[in-house]
Parts: structure tokens; sequence; C-alpha cells
């Protein structure tokens, strides 16, 4: 079991195992936000209490993306079609992961939509 949270405290996500892949994104939000993403199923994941973040949702509507209301950190995003069997936590916010032994892929975002560790 990790712990994500953010850095008033007021926010915390669970999930069963730490990650050993995360995901950067070069998208124009996830390289302004700097999030390293690991994936989850919805339905494995611990969410914070209602109304302790807020939910920033542009361009096609399919992700909303959950700050902390309280200090601002960027805590996870969810899907909000519903057709997705995903959501993604910030992997910064997990205290205690060994970034030396995780694989930190880059997803090409902007443009392919491929990692560009698989061209
Ligand atoms: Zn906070």
């Amino acid at each position: 079991m990790i712990e994500a949270a953010c850095h008033c405290g007021a926010v915390k996500l669970t999930a069963p195992a730490a990650p050993d892949t995360v995901t950067e994104c070069n998208c124009s939000i996830c390289r302004k936000l700097a999030a390293r993403w690991a994936y989850y199923s919805p339905s494995d994941v611990g969410l914070p209490r209602a109304g302790s973040t807020q939910p920033y949702v542009w361009g096609d509507r399919m992700l909303a993306f959950h700050r902390c209301k309280t200090c601002g950190v960027t805590t996870h995003w969810q899907s909000l079609d519903g057709a997705q069997d995903r959501m993604a936590i910030n992997a910064r916010l997990v205290d205690g992961l060994d970034w030396t032994a995780m694989r930190v892929r880059q997803f090409d975002g902007a443009a392919t939509w491929k990692y560009l560790d698989e061209a």
C-alpha cells in the first residue's frame, strides 16, 4: 500500500502497490505540472475526501486534473467519460519511492500519443 499526499496533507490517495514505472508527458498541461504519473484502475484507488480538491477540465473535456484546494498541489487525474479503466496518481507525492530504481517513460502527449522510447 502506498499513499500520495499533497503538501499540506489535506488530500491523500492510496493505491495497493508502488509503481515500478511512471510516465512523464509533454502535453500542454503535464509539462507545466512536471508530474510523474502512476496509472491505476480507479477501483484500486482510495480517493481523497469529497470536496478537498478542485478539478481542472479543459479542451476536449476527457480528463479532470485535481489539485488541493489548500496548497494547490496537483494530486491526480480522472477520466470523465467513464470509458477508461484508468486514472493517474502523481507519484511525486509518494514519500519514500526509490527513484533510482524507477523506470521513467516519456510520453509524447503533445503530438504522436506514443511513448518516445518505443520509436
Ligand atoms: Zn494540500
